[in-house]
């Protein structure tokens, strides 16, 4: 086989059908551990809501092309790079020229100190596992959510809506803690709080109780919280057991260049499963669904090239909208960068920027997001932002109209005056 993928999540996906459309003579064998490729982990939460239906997870379905081909249910085991070939866990062994791994994380689950776990605990992460999660909340009510970065606090607020009962708990003392600071958390705990879930924050969780082989409670730094589900939120780890022995391992990572290129010429590979290591030393974990989909495609149109291209950005930009909160993320808050922002609490509005020297290296804006797309703009150029910073934070603020180029300004005027046929 040509190209051979491994994991069809967001990045494989993209890789496989990215590489079809750059190398149109060559085949593609694209092979998933599970039976599903092709559906929308980041609505997971809605789906388990009962808000949306399966099929409205997919986004992509297969379409007749010989040269692409899809194997669903079959795991790679292992990687033997002197042969350039892969062990599947069906005994079989498959021969690649170039390769992709693409196999993301897998979900951390907290030592329960128990092999015989009861009935009604699941990670969230698949969508075979979201469709246990939906049957099983058809009959049980009380949530309890563990872990309050982004898939937690999706996964409590989309249920609560639905009307079941949530706790979430989170171990730092606010929530999305990977991207928001404190006071910016406030508002979207405030706003978790008025649609009725309980916080635990800065709780751990300490045992289970059960009743005849059903959750019955969970024990959160003390205090036990009634429920018959218990949600596990709490992050994820690189899905690479199965590359222990291939040598591209460092340091139980799997590092490659900002061209997506591993320590092998002949593998790529892209999504939650990489590290990106610069040549100055910074290492880069952006792991997100746009970035997935992103690295997919710069990994499958590197594959074949002499000088491979390397990522424009290696930030973690995320917008959501919590049940009428919107957020965007711009980049997490980092030790040494200083802090500015437009504080409207009370009208439930926070907006912030990391900047270091003059240069925005992250953010988030709560409740407005107006402006969003400059700020990023700006960020992922480097862009000295010059005189009153505070400025660029004023929710619908002329400053970002008068920051694009010319050019572009007179495309945006253009836009509102015509319509688009007549400009093209
Ligand atoms: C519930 C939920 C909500 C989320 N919400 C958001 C959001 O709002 N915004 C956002 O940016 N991100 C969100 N994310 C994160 C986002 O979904 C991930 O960043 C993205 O899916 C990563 O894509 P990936 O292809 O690297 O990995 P994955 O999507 O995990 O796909 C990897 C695939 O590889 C397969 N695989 C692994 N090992 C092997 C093997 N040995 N052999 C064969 N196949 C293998 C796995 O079965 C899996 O299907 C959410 C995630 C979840 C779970």
């Amino acid at each position: 086989m040509e190209c051979v993928i491994i994991g069809g999540g967001a990045a494989g996906l993209q890789a496989a059908l990215h590489c079809r459309r750059c190398w149109p003579e060559k085949s593609v064998l694209l092979i998933e551990a599970e039976g599903d490729v092709g559906y929308c982990n980041p609505l997971l939460p809605q789906f388990m809501a009962g808000q949306v239906e399966e099929e409205k997870l997919f986004f992509w379905q297969p379409a007749e092309d010989p040269l692409l081909q899809i194997r669903k249910g079959i795991k790679i085991r292992s990687l033997d790079r002197p042969t350039q070939s892969l062990n599947l866990d069906n005994q079989e062994k498959i021969r690649y020229e170039r390769l992709i791994l693409a196999p993301g994380g897998q979900p951390i689950l907290p030592l329960l100190r128990r092999e015989d776990l009861p009935e009604g605990i699941f990670p969230v992460r698949t969508l075979a596992t979201a469709r246990k999660i939906r049957d099983w909340l058809l009959k049980h009510k009380e949530i309890v959510v563990l872990g309050g970065g982004l898939v937690g606090v999706k996964t409590a607020a989309y249920l609560q809506l639905a009307g079941f009962a949530v706790s979430l708990v989170e171990k730092e003392d606010h929530l999305l803690p990977q991207a928001l600071t404190k006071p910016s958390a406030r508002l979207v705990e405030r706003h978790l709080q008025r649609l009725g879930i309980r916080l635990f924050l800065g709780c751990l969780l300490e045992d289970i109780q059960e009743e005849k082989g059903i959750l019955k409670s969970a024990k959160v730094s003390g205090q036990w919280i009634p429920g018959e589900t218990l949600l596990i939120a709490v992050g994820s780890t690189p899905n690479i057991d199965f590359l222990e022995n291939s040598g591209l391992l460092q340091d139980k990572e799997l590092l490659v260049s900002p061209a997506l290129q591993t320590a092998d010429a002949n593998i790529f590979a892209a999504g939650d499963a990489v590290t990106i290591s610069t040549s100055g030393g910074e290492k880069h974990k952006p792991w997100t669904w746009p970035q997935a989909v992103t690295q997919g495609k710069l990994a499958a149109e590197n594959l074949f090239r002499s000088v491979p291209l390397p990522l424009n950005v290696l930030t973690r930009p995320n917008s959501m909208n919590l049940q009428g909160l919107s957020i965007v993320i711009l980049g997490a808050p980092t030790p040494d960068a200083a802090i500015i922002s437009h504080d409207r609490t009370a009208e439930g509005i926070y907006r912030e920027l990391f900047l270091r020297g003059r240069k925005i290296v992250g953010g988030a804006l709560v409740g407005d997001i107006s402006g969003a797309g400059l700020l990023h703009f700006l960020m992922i150029n480097g862009s000295e932002v010059d005189g009153d910073v505070a400025r660029f934070l004023k929710p619908q603020s002329r400053v970002f109209y008068q920051l694009l180029p010319s050019s572009k300004r007179q495309r945006r005027r253009a836009r509102i005056l015509f319509p688009k046929e007549m400009l093209s």
